[in-house]
């Protein structure tokens, strides 16, 4: 492809300017990229490819940034969350609570251990699950509550914690979307009786594929998941359950590291870009985000406004070269995977309605002010009614 540079006579960006991207990855920073090469490299001359040094350096730099004791490196955040489910005793016959506005692989964690996922509603303002609505959906059989700390919100973990703690039901945190973000002080993932996180590209914390962590306090759980991410092998030949193969990558392991290093930093932009976005949408046109509670906090994953033109406002966006996307657009409880649960439009109403009313606006740490503006020139644009 490049024999042909030169010949065309105008480049897309002297006609119209650039798409302003859904969000940015690390080939678009020459430096990080270059530093981020190089660590590869080490793990390819060594040939350590698999658990090792580079996974156990990172397990023991991400929980302490958690304010854990114990990170333990696995394959994805799905892997996360089930072999925490898993690691503390959940399956057939327990039924976990699952806010049904999440991606679905909340549900699909549960799902794999045996238990029941019972899909709950969300808060109209926040997005997200609250202590109330889950008190609400408690049978004999709750043993364990999944609060998704979705797009970057904290959930409001106090009363949560409480009620749960009360009636002897586990906590999991899915802080899969909200790397560093805190509540009353403490980062999430460390409130509850486990955090899972997801290391996909994309997210706060992005690998180059796929990983994720659990991070815990309990020792008992950190081993019980080491045990299940990689055969049961408590020594060598010595396999005390049947599992999986569900590791973190040394490769990928070696690239968090790097990059968990600047993770500070890059949520810091996200926010600040959050704030800037919503000062500068909020003239009536789309709903922003709701301000993150005194006690919480928002590390902005997404930036999600609503609209109730919602899809007439993203032609609107397409048009004028702005990326958006939807997260998400079937609440989970209305997938077809999740069809044998029985629940019908206008079960969980709130979670329908944003799923209707949501667009996802461009968030990334090096959104420029001029992405910011062009951003809200087009919102401004749009006339809803
Ligand atoms: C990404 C994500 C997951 C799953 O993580 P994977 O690494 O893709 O398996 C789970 N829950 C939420 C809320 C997510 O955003």
């Amino acid at each position: 492809m490049n024999s042909h540079n030169g010949s065309s006579v105008l480049t897309p960006s002297e006609t119209t300017p650039a798409r302003v991207p859904f969000t940015r990855l690390d080939n678009a920073d020459p430096e990080l990229l270059a530093e981020l090469l190089e660590v590869v490299a080490d793990v390819a001359a060594n040939a350590a490819f698999t658990l090792g040094e580079a996974v156990e350096a990172f397990e023991r730099e991400f929980a302490a940034w958690c304010n854990s004791a114990h990170a333990v490196g696995v394959s994805s955040g799905t892997a996360a969350l089930e072999l925490a489910l898993r690691g503390l005793g959940i399956g057939p016959g327990d039924e976990v609570i699952v806010p049904t506005n999440s991606f679905i692989a909340t549900a699909e964690a549960v799902s794999a251990t045996g238990a029941t996922p019972v899909l709950v509603d969300v808060d109209e303002q926040t997005a997200l699950l609250t202590a109330a609505i889950a008190e609400q959906a408690f049978t004999p059989r709750t043993r364990c509550v999944i609060p998704v700390h979705l797009y970057g919100r904290t959930v409001e973990m106090g009363p949560l914690l409480e009620l749960c703690a009360k009636r002897g039901i586990f906590v999991v945190e899915d802080a899969c979307q909200a790397h560093g973000a805190r509540y009353r002080d403490r980062p999430v993932g460390s409130l509850g009786d486990a955090g899972c996180f997801s290391f996909y590209p994309t997210k706060n914390l992005g690998a180059w594929g796929d990983g994720g962590a659990v991070v815990t306090n309990d020792s008992n759980l950190a081993a019980q998941v080491r045990l299940l991410r990689s055969h049961g092998e408590a020594t060598r030949h010595n396999h005390e359950l049947p599992a999986r193969t569900d590791r973190l990558d040394a490769l990928q392991a070696a690239i968090l590291r790097v990059k968990l290093e600047r993770l500070d930093d890059a949520n810091e932009r996200r926010r600040n870009a959050g704030a800037l976005l919503s000062a500068a949408l909020d003239q009536g046109n789309v709903t922003v985000p709701a301000a993150a509670a005194a006690d919480g906090d928002h590390v902005f994953h997404l930036f999600v406004v609503r609209s109730p033109a919602r899809d007439r406002l993203r032609e609107h966006l397409d048009a004028n070269g702005i990326s958006n996307a939807i997260h998400y657009p079937t609440p989970i409880h209305l997938q077809p995977a999740y069809a044998g649960l029985g629940m019908k439009q206008g079960s969980l109403p709130n979670a329908e309605r944003l799923a209707v009313e949501s667009c996802s606006l461009p968030i990334f740490p090096t959104i420029e002010e001029r992405e910011i503006e062009r951003i809200a020139t087009a919102v401004a644009g749009f006339v809803a009614a």
